[in-house]
């Protein structure tokens, strides 16, 4: 599997299907640690969580 950089793609949010030209990143407390929840800025719902900041659906 390749994975392509494209600087002209832009996700969409999968509930409001706006431009997601930033997410943002809120702290949250978790039980293994420090969690990173990834929010649309346009909805506010939630998109992703991770556990390392930019880095969603991880
Ligand atoms: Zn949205």
């Amino acid at each position: 599997m390749q994975v392509r950089f494209d600087k002209e793609f832009t996700p969409l949010c999968p509930h409001c299907n706006r431009a997601l030209e930033e997410v943002v990143a809120t702290r949250m407390r978790h039980d293994l640690g420090r969690a990173y929840m990834h929010s649309c800025p346009h909805c506010q719902k939630v998109i992703g969580i991770s556990h390392r900041k930019g880095f969603w659906m991880g």
